[in-house]
């Protein structure tokens, strides 16, 4: 049981002065939510929600943006949000409150919070007020709905994910009356608005823990990501596999997590994730009985691209996830030229703007290849450990700057229209593309004077 108690010196100064105006003028005011929750945990890093029987109106800190009785204040230059002591009215579309009253007993307004870890409040003075039990659940690692699960379910089914996502990041177990309302809840998550799925999964995979969501919480994972459903139990029917696609694929999902020490990038786990997402649809079978899936990266990245886009996932975060699903499975030999193609068709549809990034990108792309073989049938897991050659020329090529984009070459459009005679069109853009391929391949030094001598060569055939 952690201590019921947070020292003052936890507080950031910014909240404690927020607190002091307010009340100075009269109002009282908490700490609520994820600051106290963590501050109990011994992590107070959260930033800092302030609830008041204020309303903005009222208040006398200074108010930057207000919505719903929201505002963002900015005390000594730090943003607290301040809400107004509310309960929400009636959710006829398990969405959003039809209204919103503002209310005058901060116990109501922590009734109207989620999960009993995240309904307390804390103050200086006055220090822990904890109406639901939620530190004695924080020291038991459980998440359990304030009052009556099913009802709060039905009133915003978002918060199944969100019980879910809470499970992950703090390592919790759902308590067993709050899990059997949301297995019960699971498919109304079909009203949730899509992007606000989608920002609840974001958080689930960036704890590095979806795989334990999926094992554990299937029918709420398949619910919010129907894609994942047909994976369960597809049996490859392949020498070179002996789980199925969703073992398999969870089973990649966690070695991405022990290759990078628990470390990996939000793009490379939900790439881990979708790898295999086209396979279903891809299957076929040989006339000896074996499974195949041929074009299944390729259809994976429509599928991907395509739910992304309905999850509202920033398409800076979205590219790179494509791109990796898209050439998780594409043959590579380790020599420069065969990774400078690689790397090529990696960055093009990446949208990453420096080589570094995309250098980057492709050292992920390294640890999907290596978990995707180690989550195969023992005789293919040794291909992990072939990887290391061509990680050995991704750093070569690194470290030498060798070039596969047409940008990188020593010469550019300009120079072919002034030193070799072209007229600007068409055809220069596809002579320095022609150049690139021939560096790319090793046939052609990234030089000056001997590309312009090249192509005057080729131009003259
Ligand atoms: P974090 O921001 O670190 O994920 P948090 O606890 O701050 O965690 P938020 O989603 O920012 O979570 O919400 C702030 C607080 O508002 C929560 O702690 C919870 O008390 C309450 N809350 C948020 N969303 C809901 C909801 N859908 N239903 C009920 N209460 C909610
Ligand atoms: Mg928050």
């Amino acid at each position: 049981m952690p201590a019921a108690f947070i020292s003052r010196d936890l507080a950031p100064t910014h909240a404690l002065r927020a607190l002091a105006v307010l009340e100075a003028a009269g109002h009282e005011a908490w700490i609520v939510g994820g600051w106290v929750r963590d501050a109990l945990r011994g992590c107070p890093a959260h930033d800092v929600d302030v609830c008041t029987d204020a309303t903005w109106q009222q208040s006398e800190v200074h108010e930057t943006g207000i919505k719903h009785g929201t505002v963002t204040a900015i005390v000594c230059g730090q943003p607290v949000e301040v809400t107004t002591y509310r309960i929400d009215g009636d959710y006829s579309d398990s969405r959003h409150p039809d209204s919103v009253t503002f209310v005058r007993d901060v116990r109501e307004d922590l009734a109207r919070r989620d999960f009993t870890v995240n309904a307390m409040a804390w103050h200086p003075d006055r220090g822990l007020l904890d109406p639901f039990g939620g530190c004695e659940d924080l020291a038991a690692g459980l998440i359990r709905a304030v009052g009556d699960p099913a009802r709060r379910f039905e009133e915003d089914a978002l918060r199944i994910l969100r019980a879910v996502r809470f499970a992950c990041r703090l390592g919790f177990f759902i308590e067993s009356g709050t899990q059997a309302a949301l297995e019960a809840a699971a498919p109304t998550l079909n009203r949730v608005a899509q992007e606000r799925i989608g920002s609840e999964l974001r958080g689930i995979v960036a704890t590095g823990r979806a795989s334990w969501a999926i094992r554990e919480q299937r029918e709420v994972m398949f619910a919010a990501l129907p894609e994942l459903a047909p994976m369960d139990g597809f049996d490859q029917r392949s020498p070179y596999h002996v789980y199925d696609v969703l073992e398999h694929t969870l089973r990649v999902m966690e070695g991405v997590e022990s290759l990078t020490s628990e470390g990996a990038s939000e793009r490379l786990r939900w790439a881990a994730m979708l790898h295999d997402v086209g396979k279903p649809t891809c299957f076929t079978i040989d006339n000896r009985g074996q499974g195949h899936f041929f074009g299944h990266p390729a259809e994976g990245m429509r599928m991907a691209r395509a739910l992304l886009r309905r999850l509202a996932i920033p398409h800076e975060l979205a590219q790179p996830i494509v791109a990796l699903v898209r050439y998780h499975d594409r043959p590579t030999q380790p020599n420069v030229s065969s990774m400078l193609s690689l790397i090529a068709s990696v960055d093009a549809m990446s949208g990453l703007r420096e080589r570094s990034e995309v250098i980057r990108l492709m050292r992920e792309l390294l640890c999907l290849r290596r978990a995707d073989a180690l989550a195969k049938a023992p005789e293919c897991r040794g291909y992990a450990y072939e990887l290391n050659e061509h990680e050995r020329v991704l750093g070569q090529i690194e470290r030498e700057g060798l070039c596969w984009r047409v940008r990188d070459l020593a010469v550019s459009g300009g120079d072919l229209i002034r030193e070799c005679g072209m007229s600007p069109g068409p055809a220069v853009g596809e002579a320095l593309s022609r150049a690139l391929g021939a560096v790319m391949a090793g046939e052609l030094r990234n030089d000056h004077d001997e590309i312009i001598a090249w192509l005057a060569r080729s131009l003259a055939e």
